[in-house]
């Protein structure tokens, strides 16, 4: 049809655009165990500026792992992370960073993250959430954090909800706030964590727009691990297929949900299809 033929220009010359776009995470050799089980093996991803990378995998593969890696939540044992050319965590002198210094390092290089359970201050207002974090961690004026928080408060559709407690949203209200919180500061990159998997199915769809709207707007790149397979493949530039803590299978999106090259994606796919 028409509107599938002009989807696929508009997917081809975003895949021309992003083919040209430098690399805003470099990750290479990541390795990390946890009392002797493995649980990255020599990882090694790229993802460029604005690119949408979807992050597949069964539970216990390393996803979560990985994104707390690259969010510099967590240590890993061998392997760089670079974000937007700076590698992240260690003092001049090559130890690692104090968790103090490495949550200003966070802010200051741009990776935002949004987790599966919301994680929002639950005695902050919505607005509060958002503006808070921008004056404590990046030492903005309070009439500038407000500003901003208001800015994307309507962004994500919750203008009339700026003053409620966490606890008086529904779940993708909430993750809705939690979007907007991370990207507030200005992240080169957006890691979210199974962002709809604790939500009430009817809520989910709220939370895919607002995800869908920021994959659109380019600029940002994204990394969300998911098990909705469409969302993947409707929004996802790329995805990557994790099993074990090692990447079987990375490629355009639509091909590797639709004709998978690694017997591990096929059985996942034919599983959660
Ligand atoms: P996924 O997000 O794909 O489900 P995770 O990254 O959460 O996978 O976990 C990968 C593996 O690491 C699993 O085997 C899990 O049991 C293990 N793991 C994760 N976090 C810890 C931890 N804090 N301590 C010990 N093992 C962990
Ligand atoms: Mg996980």
């Amino acid at each position: 049809t028409g509107a599938a033929a002009a989807s696929d220009a508009a997917r081809a010359e975003r895949a021309a655009v992003l083919a040209e776009a430098p690399t805003v995470v470099r990750v290479s050799g990541l390795s990390k165990t946890y009392g002797g089980q493995t649980v990255l093996a020599d990882l090694a991803l790229d993802v460029a500026v604005g690119e949408v990378v979807a992050l597949l995998g069964p539970s216990g593969s390393g996803k979560s792992t990985l994104l707390r890696c690259i969010s510099h939540l967590e240590d890993w044992d061998a392997g760089h992370i670079v974000v937007d050319g700076q590698r992240l965590g260690y003092q001049a002198g090559g130890e690692r960073m104090s968790p103090a210094d490495l949550a200003r390092e966070r802010a200051r290089v741009g990776v935002g993250m949004v987790f599966q359970q919301f994680n929002l201050f639950a005695h902050l207002s919505a607005l509060e959430n958002i503006a808070g974090p921008l004056r404590w961690v990046h030492g903005w004026t309070a009439e500038r954090a407000e500003q901003r928080a208001r800015e994307l408060l309507a962004r994500v559709g919750l203008s009339h909800r700026a003053d409620a407690l966490p606890r008086h949203l529904s779940g993708g209200q909430q993750q809705r706030v939690a979007i907007a919180r991370a990207i507030a500061p200005g992240p080169r990159v957006l890691l979210m964590d199974e962002p709809t998997s604790a939500l009430d199915p009817a809520l989910v769809n709220e939370v895919l727009e607002v995800i869908r709207s920021l994959a659109q707007d380019g600029g940002l790149a994204l990394v969300i691990s998911t098990h909705q397979l469409h969302f993947a493949a409707d929004v996802a530039d790329r995805v990557v297929f994790l099993a074990g803590g090692r990447i079987v299978e990375s490629g355009p999106a639509r091909e590797v949900l639709t004709r998978p090259q690694h017997p591990q994606t096929a059985r996942f796919l034919n599983v959660m299809a």
